[in-house]
């Protein structure tokens, strides 16, 4: 099931809203309505407004480096972009982390001018900063930006837990010294320490922080799995551990004649082969999408999925592993000059990496 929802593209980049904040949004809009104070979620919206240009800014300076930005994904605790993969060298890593915060205090510097100048007459800049009302001019709409951005770029940057903007710093600049994996090591060991805190004093005083710190915690855990597994598989490409002699289904074939072929050969995907060329793949999930009753009279090309994600026999498998994550699918058909000629899957890689493990 698809949890996230497209609600534009910028410079090729999707911008997905996830299920949960399009529900918190609908009742936070509710409840404001219900207790006549729109302001708190005219806040809301401003505050992510500006997540989703700190992730953006993250973008633009991961696609300088070419680092592919597969989406971002806007969560009610801020955003994350997800990156085909994360690069290796410090100074990218460093200058990557370092894009979001920045243009956050780029907005508090422009807004701090007007702001400080705040006539008086109006409310003084100390009612606006901490009152949670609609603003009633300019000048107290710059001061509520002000203040969100200088939240949210300070919590960003200030706090060293990966995979928050801090944690990544943090790493980076330990990698110049000690290497990426040993500081990876340690990255993810002052995360969980800082999510443990975090949570057990959200526990008493902010459900909000505790959620945070939820997610930082499990952010950290996969920070450190996937660090494992480039190390483990670093120099193999997706040519030593892909499959060839790849079975395909032709778009006509009935759901029923698939299932027998998927039944045969005890595979989760097949690439949709017309003519020589790859059309689509359908996987066990499409299949699960149509009632049983209708097998006989669907044909797979009414429900593959028609976008190929592809990869080549030169990638390598961590950056395969990464683009089947980021776009959420099984496997990837290979190409060599729009000629297919394997098909790597999540569970290959996942294999390969355990008795490589093992094996050194
Ligand atoms: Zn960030």
């Amino acid at each position: 099931m698809k949890d996230s929802i497209k609600i534009f593209s910028i410079s090729g980049i999707p911008i997905e809203l996830h299920i949960s904040f399009v529900v918190l949004m609908l009742f936070l809009f509710i409840t404001s309505i219900y207790f006549g104070s729109p302001g708190f979620i005219f806040y809301i919206l401003l505050l992510f407004f500006f997540v989703f240009l700190h992730e953006l800014a993250h973008s633009l300076v991961a696609k300088r480096y070419n680092v592919k930005i597969s989406k971002i994904i806007l969560l009610p605790f801020g955003g994350v972009s997800a990156m085909e993969h994360i690069p290796e060298e410090p100074s990218k890593e460093l200058a990557i982390a370092i894009a979001g915060p920045l243009l956050n205090f780029l907005a508090v510097a422009i807004t701090l001018v007007p702001v400080l100048l705040l006539p008086s007459g109006t409310a003084t800049f100390q009612e606006v900063f901490f009152s949670l009302g609609m603003p009633r001019n300019l000048l107290e709409l710059a001061a509520i930006i002000l203040k969100v951005n200088l939240l949210l770029g300070a919590f960003n940057l200030l706090v060293p837990a990966l995979p928050m903007d801090g944690g990544r710093i943090l790493r980076a600049a330990l990698a110049m010294k000690i290497g990426f994996a040993a500081a990876t090591d340690i990255s993810v060991d002052v995360a969980k320490v800082i999510a443990i805190l975090m949570f057990v004093f959200g526990f008493l005083f902010s459900p909000w922080l505790a959620l945070i710190a939820f997610f930082i915690y499990i952010g950290a855990m996969q920070e450190a799995q996937i660090t494992l597994i480039s190390s483990v598989l670093r120099g193999v490409k997706v040519r030593d551990i892909m499959s060839t002699g790849v079975i395909s289904l032709s778009p006509g074939m009935s759901l029923n004649e698939a299932t027998d072929v998927m039944i045969a050969h005890r595979h989760m995907g097949y690439p949709v082969v017309q003519s020589d060329e790859v059309i689509g793949i359908f996987t066990f999930a499409d299949l699960a999408k149509v009632e049983k009753e209708r097998w006989a009279s669907t044909v797979v090309e009414q429900v593959m999925t028609k976008e190929v994600i592809s990869s080549s026999p030169d990638e390598d498998a961590t950056d395969a592993l990464f683009k089947m994550h980021s776009h959420g699918i099984g496997r990837l058909p290979v190409f060599v000059g729009g000629k297919l000629v394997g098909i790597i899957s999540k569970t290959d890689i996942l294999r390969a990496t355990e008795l490589l493990r093992i094996a050194r």
